[in-house]
């Protein structure tokens, strides 16, 4: 079956391929598959295939256009030593659920699941597309998706990366990351502002013609890594299906028993792709949204009311401090029955009075969801919970998952087994954690704090973190935002 990607808010109809490179469809929308293809495997042989196989196995359901031989070589140019588990994404019992562990690539967050093969596929896209200019990378980032692309991207032929980071709003961690990271490609500048500012930046570059024809005529094309591309989407739904699959090789369900997912989340990318799998056949019995106290989502869920007229609040769990989840769009097209004038009726709305509210008919079809939230001190408990119950460490991002879980079993006595997405590692939300743990973090800088967490948990510290504060700082440029023009002028030497 082939399978064709369409926009949200209009007809345009295209191929994988250029929906990966266009990132965003003309008419403002995001590119959905028209169709899903279905799991045609028994539930047995998919429980038997390992990740890299099984991810070559949907990608092909998805990527029509794209030759074996192309899906293959991405898949393995992925998926290899820069995960630290063998087996990619293991899956632990732990506590009252199981915790499907998304963090064990190069940057230590569930990112990288995706932005370790986006710079394949998109370098095949280009190929098969016959592209010739060379493409940009532009990323503005609050944390972790530029070190995730900066990672993906690195050394990729034919392709530069460009980030921008809030000069001091991000972890002392997440700075250093970027900061020391290798490969001629990739450049990495701080900005004096906040990450609105720096993403603000990044979104009036894309949409500056001038500055995007100059850009062309010396045969460069930007383009985005962020959530809003399908290929970030597609690779995300795999991990979904191999977690039903392990649930039954390990014989925690029976063949065709539903689970409840549990999804920390924030731009509603990754829980989008659980509900992907189960449109593909995966028997899911709830998706559970967790919100940190930026609650838009969970509220959302509830109310059927989606208002982001309300105060940002900096979180312990800062990759999901986000008022305006844009995926979330690609549900409302799927409940909107398709409808693309509606769906386009609803984002006006949201750009007009930053608030929507749903027909109840529609309402009614979110009930496969439930939305629920934590606060910072709520999830200090949780973790420190779960630690003097099991020995088990969660970082802030994963302890909102469990702390929502918690609250909808006692609400519902639902018994259905349930996987938490455990979306970083405890060591990349160092300090978080330790004061969690009543570990004395008081007037220790970062680096100490790794080892002191180490030692208190007899974990190692992940290899990517263990020399990161004697790496050699590469990148020391720092910007104010009406510069942000001018710095990649000047990297691309135009
Ligand atoms: C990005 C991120 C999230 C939120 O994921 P969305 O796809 O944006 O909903 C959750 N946890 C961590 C650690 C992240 O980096």
């Amino acid at each position: 079956m082939k399978i064709l990607y369409k926009s949200t808010r209009g007809k345009e109809l295209v191929q994988s391929s250029e929906a990966i490179i266009k990132g965003i469809c003309h008419d403002g929308g995001l590119y959905i598959p028209a169709k899903f293809p279905k799991i045609d495997l028994t539930f047995e042989e998919l429980s038997n295939l390992d990740y890299k196989s099984l991810a070559i196995y949907i990608l092909k359901k998805f990527l029509t256009d794209f030759s074996e031989d192309d899906i293959e070589t991405c898949v393995s140019k992925a998926y290899d030593s820069k995960f630290n588990e063998k087996t990619i994404v293991p899956l632990n019992k732990k506590g009252e659920a199981y915790f499907l562990e998304l963090y064990h690539g190069p940057t230590l967050a569930f990112k990288d699941m995706a932005l370790s093969i986006l710079p394949h596929l998109l370098k095949a896209s280009c190929k098969k597309l016959k592209m010739e200019k060379e493409m940009v990378i532009l990323t503005a980032t609050s944390g972790d998706t530029g070190k995730a692309a900066l990672e993906g991207f690195r050394d990729v032929e034919g392709i530069k990366i460009i980030v921008f980071f809030p000069e001091n709003g991000v972890s002392d961690i997440q700075k250093r990351q970027m900061i020391t990271q290798k490969g001629e490609n990739t450049f990495v500048i701080g900005i004096n502002g906040n990450f609105d500012e720096a993403q603000t930046g990044v979104k009036n570059i894309f949409n500056h013609k001038e500055f995007n024809e100059s850009l062309e005529e010396k045969g460069y094309m930007l383009t985005s890594a962020n959530s809003i591309n399908i290929g970030r989407l597609i690779p995300q739904i795999i991990y979904y299906i191999y977690a039903y699959g392990q649930m039954i090789k390990n014989k925690e369900i029976n063949i065709g028993e539903k689970i409840n997912i549990v999804v920390p989340t924030g731009n509603f990318g990754n829980i989008l792709a659980a509900h992907y799998s189960k449109n593909m056949g995966v028997p899911i019995n709830k998706l559970i949204c967790a919100s940190n106290e930026n609650n838009v989502l969970s509220d959302f869920f509830n109310t059927g009311v989606y208002d982001k007229n309300r105060d940002f609040k900096i979180t312990n769990s800062p990759s999901m401090d986000i008022l305006v989840s844009s995926n979330l769009e690609r549900l409302l097209y799927e409940v909107s029955d398709h409808d693309e004038g509606r769906v386009k009726d609803i984002m006006d709305k949201l750009k007009l009075y930053g608030k929507y509210e749903l027909e109840s008919n529609v309402k009614e079809k979110l009930k496969d969801f439930y939305g629920g939230f934590a606060s910072d001190q709520e999830c200090s408990n949780t973790i420190k919970k779960l630690y003097d119950e099991s020995g088990y460490v969660i970082d802030t991002h994963t302890a909102v998952a469990y702390k929502v879980y918690k609250d909808y079993k006692d609400k519902t006595k639902d018994l259905t087994k349930t996987v938490i997405v455990s979306t970083a590692s405890p060591f990349k939300f160092t300090r978080a954690v330790c004061k969690a743990l009543n570990i004395d973090e008081y007037e220790l800088d970062d680096c100490k704090l790794l080892g002191k967490l180490a030692s208190h948990t007899n974990l190692q510290i992940p290899k990517n973190l263990k020399d990161i504060y004697s790496k050699e700082i590469l990148h020391k440029g720092v910007c104010d935002k009406e510069e942000m023009k001018l710095v990649i002028k000047e990297i691309l030497e135009l």
